[in-house]
């Protein structure tokens, strides 16, 4: 579902991400972890196209994304079009919430369907309920986020995500900016997503979480992938040095 190759991002000179490769198969929740500003979100990111690559190749969903040069900094993508097709097989989920503070949550959810997909109102509203169901905020639907605590927008920014029935699922530190009786009802909705097969990519600090419904993990350190694989290699069997001193420190 997604190849990433040899992907360079440079920030003002600063070579932040130098050659990062993996590849996610539909079904893979992968977590990305490392230390702060090992380069996870610019990643992450780059994937559906926030941050543009300095160098590299992005496959997803078996197409190339196409980039071409672009004098002022590195690459571009070459079709507009190809982007907004990508973008709408993408729910992204921010550390942030970022619902739009001025509709009720149900609005959150139906916003992007019925305005960018056109997709009937009541169609819209009763898909919205269904998704408000899973993430249990039914009964808060005509709320405004403002109304709601961190662990309940957060839960509200997951349904306005799958919203769009995304292909693949990037989540930024979603529990980090939580209170911490809160992160657990948010890790059990993901958790419910995982389990169902959802293609997803996670950058988490909650290594317990990762461990849990990860398939695969990543450990990013100055911009490399510096070790891969499956929890049980990356916790219980580190082989790389700074992937020890990682665990260590987070322990
Ligand atoms: P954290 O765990 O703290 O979120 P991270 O692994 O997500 O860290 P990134 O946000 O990817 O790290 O940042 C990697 C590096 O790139 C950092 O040194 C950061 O300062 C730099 N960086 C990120 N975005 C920008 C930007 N828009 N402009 C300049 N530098 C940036
Ligand atoms: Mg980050």
């Amino acid at each position: 579902i997604l190849e990433v190759s040899d992907l360079k991002k440079t920030f003002n000179d600063i070579d932040v991400l130098k050659g990062i490769n993996f590849t996610a198969q539909k079904g893979d929740v992968i977590a990305l972890i490392g230390g702060s500003g090992s380069g996870k979100s610019t990643t992450l990111r780059c994937i559906n196209m926030l941050e543009t690559p300095t160098a590299g190749e992005i496959a997803i969903f078996g197409q190339h994304i196409d980039l071409i040069p672009d004098h002022a900094n590195g690459l571009k993508v070459k079709s507009k079009e190809q982007l907004r097709s990508i973008r709408q097989r993408i729910g992204m989920v921010f550390q942030g919430f970022h619902l739009w503070s001025h509709l009720t949550i149900e609005q959150n959810i139906i916003e992007v369907p019925t305005q960018v997909l056109k997709i009937p109102r009541d169609l819209a509203i009763e898909e919205a309920h269904e998704l408000l169901k899973r993430v249990n905020l039914f009964d808060k639907r005509h709320q405004y986020p403002s109304c709601l605590s961190g662990g309940q927008q957060q839960r509200a920014a997951i349904a306005r995500a799958l919203a769009i029935n995304p292909d693949l699922m990037l989540f930024d530190e979603p529990t980090s900016a939580l209170d911490p009786e809160l992160v657990s009802e948010v890790l059990a909705v993901m958790k419910d997503l995982a389990s169902e097969g959802r293609s997803m990519i996670i950058v988490t600090h909650e290594m317990k979480f990762a461990a849990e419904v990860a398939n695969k993990v990543l450990f990013l350190n100055q911009g490399v992938v510096e070790e891969a694989g499956t929890p049980n290699d990356i916790f219980y069997a580190p082989r790389s040095e700074k992937l020890k001193q990682f665990i260590r420190s987070i322990k």
